[in-house]
């Protein structure tokens, strides 16, 4: 939209002349009334849609921290699932701390499930010495 007093073109939504601050909405309700109203709505629709297409990454960073929590707390294999979730959010553009909590979750957990693969062979080689030196 052009500026009536200086000529200036400003944004369709801007109330106010970016270069001399002449009211913009006056000017246009005498020249062009029905197509402001048009223009009005879309800066309050653009963060809508904005949230609108971050819900899938938005959905896998929470899956991620449900499954990175259940990994740590419950059993291990949950952290498998934790991660591939985070790295999907990651990727899907997840900005906010859940995708990055479920990742470090997810990789505590696999830690924690390496240490228990690890003991548990520990356990079965001793298990496995006690019971050849005992016959
Ligand atoms: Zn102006």
């Amino acid at each position: 939209m052009y500026c009536p007093r200086c000529q200036t073109q400003n944004p369709d939504y801007q109330k106010y002349c970016s270069s001399c601050g002449c009211d913009l909405q006056q000017g246009a309700s005498a020249s062009s009334g029905t197509q402001q109203q048009q223009y009005t709505p879309q800066p309050q629709y653009q963060p809508y849609d904005q949230s609108y297409q971050n819900q899938p990454a938005d959905g896998a960073a929470t899956m991620s921290l449900v499954f990175g929590i259940l990994g740590v707390v419950l059993c291990a294999i949950f952290s498998i699932p934790a991660l591939v979730q985070a790295k999907k959010a990651i990727r899907l553009g997840s900005t906010d701390g859940k995708a990055k909590a479920g990742q470090i979750l997810g990789i505590i957990g696999a830690v924690l499930l390496g240490i228990y693969v690890v003991s548990s062979l520990i356990g079965l080689v001793v298990v496995l010495i006690a019971a050849s030196q005992g016959l």
